[in-house]
């Protein structure tokens, strides 16, 4: 590396997590909101500079090594303020955020508007970040938009830290903000975003001068969106805009692309052509680049750093150090001398929680194996000087993590004799429940339901009384008896109100979960769940994933004694409500040492002892939610039909074993699953809801297009606002089903589960959607 004049670290990390060691910006914002807390400024510039010192006493000492990323609520929403890139809705905002401090009072509340809408004026979308569990707020551009720098907080962070030289400030780059926006509700049919690159280019130039100008020394752009072919943008198109972007923006600062999530050879490549100074590559869920690659780079990096994430962002286990350096060593190799080579994460450290070593009552041997985004900067910071010193340098960090990974081979939960016994004979007939057309024909007779019939998606409102009963049995204060007894009385509520309203086919209400992945693993040896673990959803809201660690066994049934008493209570058919396994995996952190088809088979295997165990207590309708089953997959097309073999493959295996008679239901909660309409279709179930109120059933067509000839509730109320849909709201809706389906086909639904409403606006609601079903069915005979 004789002449390079490269800035990156060489041990860094691309982001660490926002939301405090516990959850300090949750409770400032929330605080905030509820007018309480007026100085929120101050409360994250405490947590910054916390922050700052905690990474620099773990090891991040080099200059630039810190990512300066902190977050109000979101990253791309720290783009759409700092480019004033909203929907005409919020031009009252805009002229805010023109006229204030980025940090002052007034500038967060248009902010927080912005994402979380005022009376009739909607915030912006929610989607899932890359094949994460994040959510990012969705900008909405059109050919008007106005776009045009209004400042930043990135920059008051930069220029207020004392340690401006060690930190790096972090930015969602300009493709991805594009790629990953929709398009404005004004603009013409087709519209792309990306035509508003240019002008999205010179905004971001304008804040990269404000760094500059504010004492950066080095800027990060993360570019993930490069790494996936699902865009409507073609690929040259794509990669001209790469090399227009960075061509300019790198002339101004040193600049470092991250392309995480997975690979992007050929934009490695385009990079190459401009002064971009280093270029990130995700050796986790990307791949080791092959030796042409590497020895194309060998040449055209020469003086600049190619940096690369080989611990993981998003995952809790802890890295083979030995593995990693090999890796490590072996790319070096190929790479020569010329190129600087920089260890890091493989994406932000936003997807883990902060710090193992507080999960005090977590089994320590388990607790061994883990790494959470402080043990993860260690990682980094040992590799690196592994990498430069030898391996006698880092001896203990290797003997570290060769005895956690001894001894989580040999734990026995870890591979468990009959499970892989179970796995391995599992064949295609047990994931084939036969012909369709005879099922219906079974269920039709024994189920007796009138046309368009009415039912609701799992949960219930989730009150107040009902959380604090859970909290207080979790802390001692209420027995599990009298706990017991309170669930099954809003179970007996529940019933009876759905009776009186007229629905269809009840449900028991969820009352008794906390969540519907951590109920079951809480249910599931071979999970663990922690009590710091927090990850940040989107805005305030966390999560707490639990850790799928073993190999997975039920000991004994879950909701049979919940779905058992609520049949037992009425005449009326009762649904039964499983997470399936593909969303169990999707939201809680996986073990990786197994393949996952394995996995959800093994989960698979559990939800199908349920299901039987649930048609036995006389439940005749069971529903299997895959809510996730879109969210993980691949960013590549060419991943995608193996992917869907295993993941429609598990949830087949769960439903395989159903009577005839029994109606499997599924649920999916998004609405624009045309991309998945062949998946829904290979889940072969009786049943298929999916959200789509909002969207006015636009997704209909393509699914009748596809010859989708089950039955499907597509929501006909917006369960995501309080407001109730009137009867003629929900009539109309459910002509426009009609349109496109067949009425038997047709279920009358919500968009989603109910557990987040209040009970008033939900019997109003459900009772207009009963009094519309009724009217259509009328209106057919
Ligand atoms: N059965 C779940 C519920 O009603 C489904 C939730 C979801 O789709 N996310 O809450
Ligand atoms: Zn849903």
């Amino acid at each position: 590396m004789s002449n390079s004049t490269s800035q990156f670290p060489l041990a860094s990390i691309l982001g660490y997590p926002r939301i405090g060691p516990n959850r300090e910006l949750k409770f400032a914002l929330e605080s905030f909101w509820h007018g309480e807390n007026n100085d929120l400024a101050a409360t994250a510039d405490e947590l910054r500079v916390k922050r700052t010192r905690r990474l620099r006493d773990l090891g991040l000492e080099e200059a630039g090594a810190i990512p300066e990323d902190f977050s109000y609520y979101d990253q791309v929403l720290d783009i759409i303020t700092a480019l004033g890139a909203v929907p005409e809705r919020f031009a009252p905002e805009r002229k805010v955020l023109a006229d204030s401090e980025p940090e002052s009072t007034e500038s967060l509340k248009a902010q927080f508007t912005i994402a979380r809408g005022e009376g009739d004026r909607a915030a912006l979308s929610l989607m899932k970040w890359l094949d994460s569990n994040y959510h990012y707020l969705v900008p909405e551009i059109g050919p008007d938009t106005e776009i045009s720098y209004l400042g930043s907080k990135r920059v008051r962070a930069i220029a207020t830290t004392k340690d401006a030289a060690r930190t790096r400030p972090v930015l969602v780059g300009p493709l991805t903000f594009l790629l990953l926006a929709s398009a404005a509700d004004n603009a013409p049919e087709g519209y792309e975003p990306f035509e508003r690159l240019d002008d999205v280019l010179a905004g971001y130039k304008g804040l990269v001068e404000d760094l500059k100008a504010n004492g950066a020394t080095l800027v990060q752009f993360d570019e993930p969106a490069l790494c996936s072919d699902r865009h409507t943008v073609a690929r040259d198109r794509i990669l001209d805009g790469v090399a227009k972007v960075y061509g300019e923006l790198a002339e101004i600062l040193p600049t470092a692309v991250a392309l995480s999530y997975g690979h992007a050879e050929d934009v490695v490549d385009v990079l190459a052509k401009t002064k971009v100074d280093t270029v990130v590559l995700d050796l986790v869920r990307g791949c080791e680049p092959g030796e042409a690659d590497l020895n194309r780079w060998a040449e055209s990096y020469a003086g600049r750093t190619i940096a690369l994430g080989i611990v993981s962002g998003r995952n809790i286990w802890r890295t083979d150090l030995d593995e990693a350096l090999e890796t490590l060593r072996r790319i070096k190799k190929n790479l020569g001398d010329d190129v600087r080579v920089a260890v890091t994460t493989s994406t932000s450290l936003q997807h883990v929680p902060h710090d193992v070593s507080r999960e005090e009552s977590l089994d320590p041997q388990i607790r061994s194996w883990l790494a959470f985004a402080d043990q993860k900067v260690e990682e980094v910071v040992a590799l690196a000087k592994g990498l430069a010193e030898g391996d006698e340098a880092i001896e203990d960090a290797l003997s570290d993590s060769r005895a956690a990974a001894t001894s989580r081979r040999e734990h026995p939960g870890v591979k468990v004799e009959e499970v892989r016994k179970a796995t391995a004979a599992v064949t295609d007939d047990d994931r084939n429940r036969g012909d369709y057309a005879e099922r219906k024909a079974a269920q039709d007779e024994a189920l007796k339901l009138p046309l368009l019939p009415t039912t609701t998606i799992g949960s219930f409102p989730q009150t107040k009384e009902i959380r604090a009963a859970r909290a207080a049995h979790r802390r001692g204060e209420l027995s599990t008896a009298d706990y017991e007894a309170a669930m099954e009385k809003e179970i007996h509520d529940v019933i009876r109100t759905q009776e009186e309203i007229g629905v269809d086919v009840l449900v028991h209400g969820e009352a008794e979960r906390n969540d519907m992945v951590q109920y079951f693993a809480e249910h599931l040896n071979g999970f663990v769940t922690t009590t710091h673990g927090w990850v940040q959803s989107y805005g305030s809201r966390c999560t707490r994933p639990s850790i799928l660690w073993g190999d997975v066994t039920r000991p004994e049934p879950i909701t049979v004694r919940w779905s058992g008493y609520a049949a037992s209570l009425t005449d009326r058919v009762v649904k039964g409500m499983l997470t399936g396994p593909v969303t169990i995996m999707a939201w809680s952190f996986v073990r990786e040492d197994i393949p996952w088809g394995e996995v959800a088979d093994q989960l698979g295997l559990c939800l199908r002892d349920e299901v039987r165990d649930l048609e036995a207590a006389g439940v005749q309708v069971i529903q299997v939610d895959e809510p996730a089953i879109r969210e993980l997959l691949p960013l590549r097309s060419t991943e995608e039909t193996e992917y869907l073999r295993w993941s429609v493959g598990s949830f087949r295996l769960a439903t395989g074993s159903a009577a005839k008679e029994t109606s499997i239901h599924t649920h999916l909660c998004y609405s624009d699953f045309a991309t998945v309409v062949d998946a829904i279709d290979r889940l072969d179930a009786d049943v298929t809801s999916i959200e789509a109120s909002r969207s006015r059933m636009a997704v209909l067509p393509a699914i009748a297009e596809h010859g989708f000839d089950r039955g499907l509730g597509p929501g006909v109320w917006d369960i995501h606002s309080p407001r109730v849909p009137s009867v003629e709201e929900i009539s109309e809706l459910i002509d426009r089903a009609l349109d496109a389906l067949a009425p038997e086909q047709l279920w009358v639904n919500p968009d989603c589960g109910l557990k987040t409403r209040g009970w008033e606006e939900t019997s109003a609601s459900l009772k207009n959607l009963v009094e519309a079903a009724k009217a259509a069915r009328e209106k057919l005979s």
